[in-house]
């Protein structure tokens, strides 16, 4: 019998988007069943959101006021208590899931399988190697847990029509206090979040300054798209590595990608591969970014964003 326990992403109360892309993962191996699991203060809002992702056979609570902050520390032990009684264990392939997958597979006594972008069997997965140059198909032990995590950009998330019922747990684990919480720094901003976002603008070393980047924040506010940035434009401080995309960024999916003063690095283009339509802006009509583009327009972007921006209107 094949159950796997998807492990929820929140935040504020809110479910994030790719529990229902991990979700579409699960339902690729066409398991037994589906099940989410909630670890929350106050877990009922997010449960009650995890309970309408389609496939899902019930959503699990474990509510602690030691769970109130995202803790890999503190929540690995909890899901491991939990993990006894499935064959696999998905998280989204986030900060959030990269930072708690390897401690859920260490505990377990396993190897994690990094992600997954498509499911071939059971036991049986892809994923990209070397900036996604090459796709390795991975084989895993069938006599242990799986502990994989879920590549977003790979998947489609699963619709919100379904009725799971929702059951409070009640584990006791060890829980260490080498770790606590302190505080949650993060950036506040009306845009889109970069990872979920349909239409995402990113500006690289070519913007020239975190003065010019205005010029960036002011065209993706007009399209109402969220902002990211190459390496080279958050190493030299124009933008906060939050917004960073590619390989050691953030991946992304979204429908349309425009790329200004970036030149298409391959550690670049590894973020947005499963982008829909990108467009290149960049005075050099030889940069690699215009060998994956779907629109390239070569010039200076000083004077192609104002442009663009009269003609949307
Ligand atoms: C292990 C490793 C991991 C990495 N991870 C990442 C990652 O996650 N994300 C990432 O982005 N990079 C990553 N990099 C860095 C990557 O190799 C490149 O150095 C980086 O992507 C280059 O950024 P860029 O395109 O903004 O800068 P550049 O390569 O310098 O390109 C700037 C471009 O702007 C154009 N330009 C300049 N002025 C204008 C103008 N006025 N109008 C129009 N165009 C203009 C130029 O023609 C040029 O093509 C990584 C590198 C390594 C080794």
């Amino acid at each position: 019998m094949t159950k796997i326990l998807v492990i929820a992403e929140h935040l504020g109360g809110k479910l994030n988007g790719s529990t229902a892309r991990a979700v579409s993962a699960a339902a690729a191996v066409k398991p037994d069943a589906i099940d989410v699991i909630v670890l929350s203060d106050a877990p009922d809002a997010v449960a009650a959101e995890a309970a309408k992702i389609d496939g899902v056979s019930k959503v699990l609570t474990i509510a602690r006021a030691e769970n109130a902050h995202s803790l890999a520390a503190v929540y690995a032990p909890q899901i491991v208590k939990v993990a006894s009684g499935y064959t696999h264990v998905f998280v989204p392939s986030t900060t959030f899931g990269k930072d708690l997958a390897p401690r859920v597979a260490a505990l377990l006594g396993v190897s994690q399988v990094s992600d997954v972008m498509s499911v071939e069997g059971p036991h049986t997965f892809k994923r990209p190697i070397y900036a996604g140059n090459a796709i390795v198909t991975v084989e895993v032990d069938a006599t242990s847990t799986v502990v994989a995590t879920i590549r977003t950009a790979s998947w489609a998330a699963a619709a919100s029509n379904g009725s799971a019922p929702v059951e409070p747990l009640n584990v006791e684990p060890l829980l260490p206090s080498h770790t606590r919480f302190v505080n949650l720094q993060q950036g506040k901003s009306d845009r889109p979040d970069l990872q979920g976002a349909p239409k995402v603008v990113s500006g690289g070393r070519g913007v020239g300054s975190k003065e010019n980047f205005e010029i960036v924040y002011k065209f993706a506010d007009k399209i109402g798209a969220a902002v990211g940035a190459s390496r080279a434009a958050v190493d030299a401080g124009y933008v906060p590595n939050e917004l960073q995309v590619g390989q050691t960024g953030k991946i992304i999916a979204p429908e349309l990608y425009i790329a200004v003063g970036i030149s298409g690095a391959i550690q670049h283009l590894t973020g947005i591969k499963d982008a829909g339509t990108i467009v290149a802006i960049n005075k050099d009509g030889e940069a690699p970014i215009f060998e994956i583009a779907d629109i390239g327009l070569v010039g200076d972007l000083f004077k192609i964003l104002p442009e663009l921006e009269a003609a949307i209107g």
